[in-house]
């Protein structure tokens, strides 16, 4: 029979793919050619203003001359305005929107905690009806206490009571947000497993909260420690650091790059040359170390 598996890349065409992109990319192609799945390629260009031309071509060449190849897409998330429409109208419908007319201000003023990487825990303000109608509205997702738990495959059981409050699923000037869009993709996509990068782990909470309300199933989650320069410097926060582009230019085979990467996954006892079909026997998700992979461009 046929398998069910399905998983995905999904990378933002915000710039070049760097280290950090093709580790998890790579633990996404073992993964799912391991269990004889299906990956689907989405190109997650919501945010328009960041989109850089050119690069979702660039990044689709990178994970081909890496050897991590997909079965559908690419999937643009810019041509789905009508699937998250509908899955708005679902949510609506269901008593889970409201519009919001709080500018970023004002809520960090208002909230307590500031929450990591996703900025201040909404208090709630707008829940009953808008405080500024004179302002166009975000709209929002009533999301209740407590936010809940999950077991990741990398990084274990999550408690429930991670991030909580109600966020935004469409922003006042339309843009949909990246939470809400995934879920939608995911769900439509019929994907079984997501696979990404460990920045993301404190917004699964709320894509689970997004899964229930929308009576979808909710796919298993593996969450890959990021990459670091020597400096501990996120590889993503810094501006061109290591694209695999670069290092293709400077004569870099791809087999380097993936027998380095196998060897921080815990997969080889040496960082020697490896194409990705090659680390295949020895690949076992929980053998993934949870720590940060420290990615020094010296070799
Ligand atoms: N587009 C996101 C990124 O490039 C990944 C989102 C996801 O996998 O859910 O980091």
């Amino acid at each position: 029979m046929a398998s069910t598996y399905r998983t995905r890349f999904a990378p933002s065409p915000t710039g070049k793919m760097h280290i950090g992109h093709a580790r998890t990319a790579l633990v996404t192609w073992l993964r799912a050619r391991q269990q004889g799945g299906a990956i689907v390629m989405r190109i997650e260009d919501i945010d328009h203003p960041r989109v850089v031309p050119g690069a979702a071509e660039s990044i689709c060449r990178d994970h081909e001359w890496l050897g991590l190849d997909w079965d559908e897409g690419p999937i643009y998330q810019s041509t789905r305005d009508e699937a998250y429409e509908q899955a708005l109208t679902e949510l609506r419908d269901a008593g889970f929107v409201y519009p919001c007319t709080c500018s970023r201000k004002e809520i960090a003023e208002i909230a307590s905690a500031p929450h990591d990487g996703e900025g201040p825990r909404y208090p709630g303000t707008c829940r009953n009806g808008v405080t500024r109608p004179d302002r166009a509205a975000a709209l929002r997702f009533r999301f209740d206490e407590p936010s809940p738990g999950f077991d990741d495959l990398v990084f274990g059981p999550q408690p429930a009571g991670g991030l909580g409050g109600d966020f935004v699923l469409r922003r006042a000037d339309g843009t949909w947000a990246y939470q809400f869009a995934v879920v939608v993709d995911d769900a439509d996509g019929g994907i079984t497993e997501v696979i990404r990068g460990a920045d993301l782990l404190s917004s699964t909470p709320r894509q689970i909260g997004l899964y229930r309300a929308l009576g979808r199933t909710v796919p298993r989650f593996a969450h890959v420690g990021l990459v670091v320069d020597p400096e501990g410097r996120r590889l993503s926060k810094r501006h061109g650091a290591a694209p695999i582009e670069t290092l293709r230019d400077a004569g870099v085979a791809p087999e380097v790059i993936i027998g380095r990467l196998g060897y921080s996954l815990g997969m080889t006892t040496s960082a020697s040359p490896k194409r990705a079909v090659d680390l295949l026997p020895a690949f076992e998700m929980p053998r993934i170390p949870r720590a940060a992979f420290i990615w020094d461009a010296k070799g």
